[in-house]
């Protein structure tokens, strides 16, 4: 089967075995990947019409237990300035959301130990007490079973972690030895079971990947069947022991986009702040190659650039949520329709 063939028996059965898969990746040329593009927008049209769902991202703390090596906040890095957003803050940002009419709050962080289970559990109550039209989704790693229960209970509806790579190998390279693959897909699984919308999701081009990885990685996000899928390049921060690594490319991300939207039509996929940072039409590439979410940034200005997790993340214009009108002029510029709902999974029935 030659590459034009192998995509339209993807766009058919959204399925690919890993031969086929790795095939595709080794040999796709640029009037293959404006195929593959062209079937994928077509895939997100028959499920989700133009719509492009907006989030409004709280990056609520960046002190971190961890130290994954690729990252700008990991705990070794004594060159950042730390900051957390205590309860009354968090309050402030998802106000002025509100206001701009978002209905979709993700709390991102490190892993923050002064951000108790206790503490998140009272944030949702609070947060959904007063946004019971809204929907809450954290993004603050691994966690227990217990503690993932406990914040579904208390009203968290979705939850994002990303898997990073699906190889152990490469994971390992990646991160110390106190993180383990086996740990995060453990955790992945506890919050589907849990009832959660997971997202997971991986980089594209990280150190020491490669094809053979990359397919993995889709035939783990086939397996899982997350809700929301986060794919976005690996850019290198300058206080890591990767900073002299290559910047994942706009081509291979747009790649990854649009397989991941083939395989898993009904995902939620965002065009993802990493991939407009390299690229400034990076978010309508994403658009057109299947996304179909945005989650522009609704901290406070002041802490924005404190949560570094790679070089020259940007936080201005189209990535700022309280430029709504500029976001949905350039969505609708772009082809697309800015839709404020919820944004909920449509295989989604809690
Ligand atoms: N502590 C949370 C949130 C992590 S930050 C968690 O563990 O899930 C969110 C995502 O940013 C990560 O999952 C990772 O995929 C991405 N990220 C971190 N460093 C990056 C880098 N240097 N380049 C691109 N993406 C990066």
């Amino acid at each position: 089967m030659n590459n034009k063939e192998l995509i339209d028996k993807l766009y058919k059965y959204n399925s690919l075995n890993k031969a086929e898969l790795l095939y595709l990746l080794n040999t796709i040329n640029n009037e293959d990947k404006n195929y593959l593009c062209e079937k994928a927008l077509k895939t997100r049209t028959k499920y989700y019409g133009d719509k492009v769902y907006v989030r409004g991202l709280i990056e609520f703390t960046n002190f971190c237990k961890n130290n994954c090596y690729y990252c700008g906040i990991r705990c070794s890095n004594k060159n950042i300035e730390r900051y957390r957003l205590i309860l009354d803050k968090i309050l402030e940002c998802a106000e002025i959301g509100y206001e701009l009419g978002y209905k979709t709050f993700v709390l991102q962080g490190g892993e923050d130990p002064y951000f108790t289970d206790e503490k998140i559990v009272e944030i949702i109550k609070i947060l959904k007490e007063k946004y019971s039209d809204c929907a809450i989704t954290l993004s603050i790693g691994e966690k227990s079973y217990d503690s993932y229960k406990k914040f579904f209970q208390a009203g968290a509806d979705r939850y994002l972690l990303r898997h990073e790579t699906a190889t152990k190998e490469h994971y390992e390279k990646l991160h110390p030895e106190n993180l383990k693959l086996i740990n995060r897909m453990e955790c992945l699984k506890n919050l589907k079971e849990i009832g959660y919308q997971v997202g997971a999701g991986f980089m594209v081009e990280s150190p020491y990947q490669s094809n053979e990885n990359l397919v993995e990685d889709l035939l783990y996000l086939k397996e899982l069947e997350p809700h929301m899928i986060g794919i976005g390049p690996f850019i290198p921060h300058h206080d890591t022991i990767f900073k002299n690594e290559p910047t994942g490319t706009l081509e291979k991300t747009i790649i990854m986009i649009a397989l991941t939207r083939l395989l898993l039509p009904k995902s939620l996929i965002p065009a993802t702040t990493a991939l407009s940072t390299i690229n400034s039409n990076g978010r309508e590439a994403g658009f057109n190659a299947g996304a179909n979410v945005v989650m522009p940034n609704l901290s406070p200005t002041s802490v924005r650039s404190k949560y570094s997790l790679y070089d020259n993340k940007i936080s201005l214009g189209d990535e700022a949520a309280e430029c709504r009108d500029l976001i949905e002029k350039k969505i609708i510029a772009a082809g697309f329709s800015l839709d404020t709902s919820r944004g909920d999974n449509i295989a989604w029935n809690r």
